[in-house]
C-alpha cells in the first residue's frame, strides 16, 4: 500500500496520570504513517484524488488538545479512530506517539507508544428466535434487530454499510421451537477480530441473550461469518464460520449482499455455495 508519512509533528497537550502533567501540559512528537491508495492522484495531480497531510496535521493537533488523557496509548488510539472514520481512502494508520518529558527518574531520550489499526470489511449475521423486554417495552424479534443495528452503529469503530431482508425459518438443530429471524451485515470496523466478537457479545448480552442451550431460542444472535478474506482459527473464533455453508438462513442473506465473494478456504462463491447446498 502507498503511504503518507507525517514526521515529528510537534504537538502541546495535557496528557498523563498526574494532576501536574494535566495542569502544565508538555510536547508530544507524532509520527503517523497513513496507507491510502496514491496511484490516482500520482496521474491526475488532483489534492481530491488524496488526502491532505495539511489536514491530517489539523485534525492530530486539534484531536490532541481535545480531551485529557492519562495514557499516550488512549491519545493514540482515539486519534487513529478519528482519522480512519473520517477519510474512506484509508486503509490503515500506524501512529507514534513520544513523550521526551514523560515524569520518570531517571535518563532517558523520550518513552513513546506506536498503534496500528486498519479498516476491515467484515459480514456479521444476526438471528432472533424469542422476544425481550427492555425498559419495560416487549420487543419482538424484528425490533431486537432493529435495536441491535443501531447500538452497532453506535459503535465509532464500526460502520454498517448495508442490511439485507430479514428472512424467516424454521427452527434448526432439533432444540430450539420458535421461528427466527435471520439475516446479514455488511459492514467496515477498526477491531481486531476478537475485539469484534467481545463487542457483539456485548450487544448480545444488552437484548437478554443468555447461553444456556447450545441452538436452543435466543432473544439475539450475532455471528462473524468472513472477517476481511482472513481464515482465523482461536479458541475463541472460527472465521469463516465453520458452519456458514450447511445454513440457507446465513447463505441466502449473505448472497444478497454479496454473491461473488469467494470463501477463502472453500474457494467458491456465495451463489456456488447455495447451489451446493440446495442439491444436497
Ligand atoms: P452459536 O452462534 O453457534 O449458536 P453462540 O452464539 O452461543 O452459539 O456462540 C458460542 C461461541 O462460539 C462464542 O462464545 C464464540 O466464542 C464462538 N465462536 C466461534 N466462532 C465464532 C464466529 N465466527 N462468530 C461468533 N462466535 C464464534
Ligand atoms: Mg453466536
Amino acid at each position: 500500500m502507498d503511504e503518507i508519512r507525517i514526521d515529528n509533528l510537534k504537538v502541546f497537550a495535557n496528557h498523563g496520570v498526574l494532576q501536574s502533567e494535566k495542569k502544565t501540559g508538555q510536547f508530544f512528537y507524532i509520527n503517523a504513517v497513513i496507507e491510502l491508495p496514491l496511484g490516482r492522484a500520482g496521474r491526475t495531480d488532483d489534492l481530491n484524488d488524496t488526502v491532505s497531510y495539511a489536514e491530517l496535521c489539523e485534525v492530530m493537533v486539534k484531536e490532541m488538545q481535545a480531551k485529557n488523557y492519562d495514557l499516550i496509548e488512549a491519545a493514540a488510539g482515539h486519534l487513529i479512530v478519528k482519522i480512519l472514520s473520517d477519510y474512506r481512502m484509508i486503509g490503515r494508520v500506524t501512529l507514534e506517539i513520544r513523550k521526551p518529558d514523560a515524569p520518570i527518574n531517571a535518563s532517558f531520550e523520550s518513552v513513546s507508544v506506536k498503534m496500528s489499526r486498519a479498516r476491515h470489511k467484515v459480514f456479521i449475521a444476526y438471528g432472533s428466535s424469542m422476544s425481550y423486554e427492555k425498559e419495560g417495552k416487549r420487543l419482538e424479534s424484528p425490533e431486537i434487530i432493529e435495536g441491535a443495528i443501531e447500538l452497532l452503529s453506535q459503535d465509532p469503530e464500526i460502520e454498517i454499510i448495508k442490511k439485507s431482508e430479514n428472512i424467516i425459518t424454521e427452527p434448526y438443530g432439533g432444540v430450539a421451537e420458535n421461528k427466527f429471524y435471520n439475516g446479514m451485515l455488511q459492514a467496515e470496523t477498526f477491531y481486531e477480530p476478537e475485539e469484534l466478537l467481545d463487542c457483539l457479545h456485548s450487544v448480545e448480552k444488552s437484548f437478554g441473550r443468555t447461553r444456556d442451550v447450545h441452538w436452543g431460542d435466543r432473544t439475539l444472535d450475532l455471528d462473524i461469518i468472513y472477517y476481511d478474506r482472513d481464515v482465523i482459527y482461536t479458541d475463541r473464533l472460527s472465521v469463516p464460520h465453520p458452519d456458514m455453508q450447511n445454513r440457507d438462513f446465513v447463505l441466502k442473506p449473505l448472497n444478497e449482499l454479496a454473491p461473488y465473494m469467494v470463501h477463502p478456504v472453500l474457494h467458491m462463491t456465495t451463489e456456488q455455495l447455495l447451489k451446493i447446498m440446495k442439491k444436497s
